[in-house]
């Protein structure tokens, strides 16, 4: 089609060509019709016709005055103005109405002319006869007149004159133009005829003659000088000028017309070398891509023969051509197989039908793509993947075949060693007993072993390829729909996470659904990059089934340890608060000076058992809350130094009580953040660093220290100089109520601290453990997670530093209000009072009660228990805080509820302080002088 295109456009470019071509060709003749030199030629003969014309007139002139002795010069002048004309004639346009007007015009003047001058010439010719024989006559009269003598007659001597006489007028006459002396002549010959009367017989005819000679003489000479007249009066300058404008006025017409025919050739010329430069142009364009697309061709040849095996054979096969690489892969020299039929490569493998259906298709002229297995020279097998085309000729046969190989002999074999890895896979998936499929980057399924296709009902043909999730995985268990993109597994695998779940479906074939524990893992690539997936699943219906059973074992439980919570927390403020009043009244008693050694004795026993029953109710409701999983941990980032520095200010009063010295050693200004529950790491430290003080040695020591550890843990470590804890008794720590120190019944302690601890601090993330070496001491540690900061180090000015006990301060006259519903703890307040000079206090046994005194009594400290009827001390506080009065009353809370977390709730509800029944005295009696001073 395209080569029927370019030739018909060659065709037209031929054939434009040669328009164009005869076009200027014709253009040029046109411009080219008026001849310069024909033209000047002209101009010549037009100057030619003036000069004969004037020439013959000078000759006609020249004769008359008699210059000449014959007509010759005139004769010539004249024949030569007749071919001349002839000669003009045939140069003349006389196609020209204008021109042959003119020239007919011209000769017709010529013609007359040429008549006056024959005219002339014989007028001339007669005259000039008679001029002839005048003088002879003369010469003769006078001869005959002197013969007669002179007087011999009177008439003859008048005669004598009168002939002179004659002789000069007629030889002045014929010399003057015009008539001029004719009457004198006439006048002269008139007397000599009369002569003749009286004349002798000789002189008389001589007379005559002489008579008849000057008449012809007159009327010839007049003839003559008429015709020459004529002649020179003919308007024959201006026959040649209408001649040579008729002319003038062709030629400027044709000069126009050549112009214009001239200014069309050099526009067409213009075009046509505008035409021909833009084909240049384009030839040069077209050449220059020719040459590109030589180049880029020869280069992708290039790049072929260096990538690929390419031969050309003929149609029977016979090859005609190989490159480089042919010969490398098959070992044969490139004379060995051109010529040689392709079949020589021919491997075995393949049946007649695959080589059947190859030479089918090519023959048909279509593209064959396949694998082959050649056989090289040296009988080795070779794979490769070839595209055979066919080269067609003008009738859509081929002539030749291109055959562009590529060795993927090394991919057969890994396709192989692939082929056996995955029996071998299948083999071993189908021996762990749980569905394995395997997924590509895209989701389609590459691999699924035999448990999976029993599990799911899906042959593995019948899913390779497919995205699997839309088959087995289409919705939540909850039934929800879920596409690919939103599935879990998909999700995970992408991020190039692990996925692990039991809480998914899967789907059978015929539609029902199975709960699954499913672990997805992402495989990837050499780079890097997620190539895919594997996944194990197997059917946990009958786990769930069991599983559902637990959880329902749970909830009774949970119901039970709920009830067993609720009981504990009841038991918890039912205990303290008869504990309250013992421990209340005994310490009342304690500075009481009035006793006696004895009775002092007594009180500071119960004191003593008293404190350790509430420790012991304080840690086995602890350890019971905890066990019954009611302990929430509020976990966050806190600096354990300052921690540290708040547990070690505690602990300093037991600590110089035993003689033991306490250390911590740490940088001044480092900032430790951990992240913990602040008030359990509190307790658990606080507990060690007492076991310490408490199991050492007199004069003893105790290192407070921490390092962190490879997992990213803060190791608290309390060392003590101690005892030790023997080998054998080790392993009896951590188990609730056991001491294991000889001494134990000096030493106070419950067995349940390090139980506590170590629950809190795994609770936290955490774990806790010891080292101890009898006799030398014991190291006890606590691993805490760093907060997600790490270990910063930091200036802190806002380090807690140790409290000091606060200092009695005198007050006075200061009103303290008090509401609380039980008596017992109201009379052991009020008997606290008493003892304090200039406090005033009031109380009430309801929260109204309370209000209205608050109200009149104007008190400078509140004291509200929390538990109470009608309103909560919680909802007193919001009461109170809301007359203006008291917005800055400083309000204490005094309760029974005394778990760390109510504590906590007390402080951030906005209560200036939360005191814990049973009160301690000495504790309580330090915080109203504070808030009174
Ligand atoms: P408590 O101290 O109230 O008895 P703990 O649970 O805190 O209860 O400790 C359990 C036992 O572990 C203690 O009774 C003591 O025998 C032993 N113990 C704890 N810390 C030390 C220590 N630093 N040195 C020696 N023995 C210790």
């Amino acid at each position: 089609m395209t080569r029927w295109v370019s030739l018909l456009k060659f065709r037209h470019f031929i054939i434009g060509a040669v328009l164009t071509a005869l076009s200027l060709s014709y253009l040029f003749h046109k411009s080219s019709s008026v001849d310069v030199n024909h033209h000047s030629d002209m101009i010549n003969s037009f100057s030619m016709m003036s000069q004969l014309s004037i020439a013959i007139e000078k000759f006609m002139i020249e004769t008359r005055h008699g210059y000449f002795m014959n007509y010759d010069p005139l004769v010539e002048a004249v024949r030569e103005q007749k071919s001349f004309h002839q000669r003009l004639q045939q140069k003349l346009p006389l196609d020209n109405v204008d021109v042959k007007n003119a020239w007919d015009n011209y000769l017709k003047l010529t013609r007359s002319k040429l008549n006056m001058i024959e005219t002339f010439k014989s007028h001339h010719a007669v005259l000039r006869n008679s001029q002839h024989y005048f003088p002879i006559l003369i010469s003769q009269l006078s001869g005959l007149l002197n013969n007669e003598g002179l007087d011999a007659n009177e008439d003859i001597g008048s005669l004598r004159r009168d002939y002179q006489l004659l002789n000069q007028k007629v030889t002045s006459f014929l010399m003057t133009p015009g008539d001029q002396g004719i009457n004198d002549i006439q006048k002269i010959l008139r007397q000599l005829r009369q002569y003749t009367g009286v004349a002798s017989k000789e002189i008389k005819p001589v007379l005559d003659d002489i008579t008849r000679h000057v008449d012809i003489i007159i009327s010839n000479k007049q003839d003559i000088d008429r015709s020459l007249q004529n002649v020179l009066q003919m308007q024959n300058e201006s026959a040649i000028y209408h001649v040579r404008e008729s002319y003038f006025r062709v030629y400027s017409q044709q000069q126009a017309r050549a112009n214009l025919y001239r200014l069309a050739l050099i526009i067409i010329s213009g075009l046509f070398a505008i035409i021909i430069f833009l084909i240049v142009m384009r030839l040069s364009k077209a050449r220059e891509k020719l040459e590109k697309t030589v180049n880029d061709l020869n280069f992708m040849k290039f790049a072929l023969d260096q990538h690929a095996i390419v031969s050309t054979t003929n149609i029977k096969g016979d090859i005609t051509y190989v490159n480089k690489r042919f010969c490398q892969i098959t070992g044969y020299r490139k004379e060995e197989l051109l010529g040689n039929n392709h079949r020589i490569l021919k491997s075995p493998v393949h049946d007649e039908a695959f080589f059947k259906d190859l030479w089918q298709t090519i023959a048909k002229g279509e593209v064959w793509q396949g694998e082959l297995q050649n056989i090289s020279k040296s009988g080795e097998a070779f794979w490769v993947f070839a595209s055979i085309v066919p080269t067609l000729n003008e009738k859509g046969k081929p002539f030749q075949y291109i055959s562009i190989r590529t060795d993927i002999t090394s991919r057969k074999l890994m396709e192989e060693a692939l082929r056996k890895e995955q029996a071998f896979l299948s083999g071993l998936t189908n021996a762990i007993g749980q569905g394995v499929y395997v997924l590509d980057a895209e989701g389609l399924c590459t691999f699924m072993n035999a448990e999976a296709q029993n599990l799911l009902g899906w042959d593995f043909e019948e899913l390779k390829g497919k995205i699997i999730h839309d088959y087995i995985h289409y919705e939540t268990c909850d039934g929800e729909g879920v596409t690919k993109d939103e599935c879990p597994i998909s999700q995970a695998v992408k991020e190039g996470e692990v996925f692990r779940s039991d809480d998914e479906v899967f789907f059978h074939r015929d539609g029902t659904a199975f709960p699954v524990s499913a672990v997805s893992v992402p495989m990837t690539s050499d780079t890097g990059e997620i190539s895919g997936s594997v996944t194990a699943f197997s059917d946990i219906t009958e786990n769930k089934r069991k599983e559902a059973e637990l959880l329902e074992a749970r909830n009774t439980a949970l119901q039970a340890s709920k009830a067993k919570s609720d009981f504990l927390s009841s038991m918890s403020h039912e205990l303290r608060t008869p504990m309250n009043a013992i421990l209340g009244f005994s310490q009342l008693l304690e500075i009481d000076e009035s006793l006696n050694e004895e009775q002092q004795d007594f009180v500071s026993e119960i004191n003593k058992a008293g404190q350790h029953l509430l420790e012991l109710i304080n840690e086995v409701l602890d350890l019971a809350r905890i066990e019954a999983g009611r302990v929430e941990l509020v976990l966050e980032d806190i600096n354990f130094t300052d921690l540290a520095y708040e547990a070690l200010s505690l602990i300093e009063p037991l600590a110089s009580k035993n003689h033991i010295a306490i250390e911590l050693e740490s940088k001044d200004d480092e900032e430790i953040l951990v992240n913990a529950d602040r008030t359990r790491l509190k307790q658990v430290v606080i507990n060690l660093l007492s076991n310490a003080v408490k199991y050492n040695r007199p004069e003893g020591s105790v290192t407070l220290s921490c390092e962190q550890t490879l997992e990213q843990m803060l190791r608290i470590k309390i060392a003590d100089t101690g005892y030790g804890i023997p080998v054998d008794k080790q392993k009896e720590l951590f188990q609730p109520f056991s001491r294991v120190t000889e001494n134990e019944s000096e030493i106070e302690g419950t067995g349940i601290g390090l139980v506590i601890s170590r629950t809190m601090a795994e609770m936290m993330g955490g774990t806790l453990g010891f080292e101890s070496i009898e006799g030398e001491g014991s190291v006890f540690w606590i691993d805490i997670p760093l907060s997600g900061r790490e270990a910063i180090i930091s200036n802190d000015n806002n380090r807690v530093e140790a409290k000091e006990a606060p200092k009695v301060v005198a007050v006075s006259q200061k009103k303290v209000l008090y509401v609380e519903d039980n008596p017992a703890n109201l009379r052991l307040v009020t008997n606290i009072f008493t003892k304090l000079d200039g406090i005033e206090l009031v109380s009430a046994m309801t929260p109204s009660e309370g209000m209205e005194l608050a109200a009149s009594e104007k008190p400078d400290l509140i004291l509200l228990d929390i538990n109470m009827p009608e309103m909560s001390g919680y909802e007193m506080y919001d009461a109170l805080r809301e007359i203006p009065a008291f917005s800055k009353v400083p309000i204490m809370a005094i309760s029974a509820n005394a778990m760390p977390a109510d504590v906590e709730k007390g402080l951030s509800h906005g209560f200036d302080e939360y005191l814990t029944k049973p009160l301690d005295i000495k504790n309580f009696i330090d915080k109203v002088h504070q808030y009174l001073s």
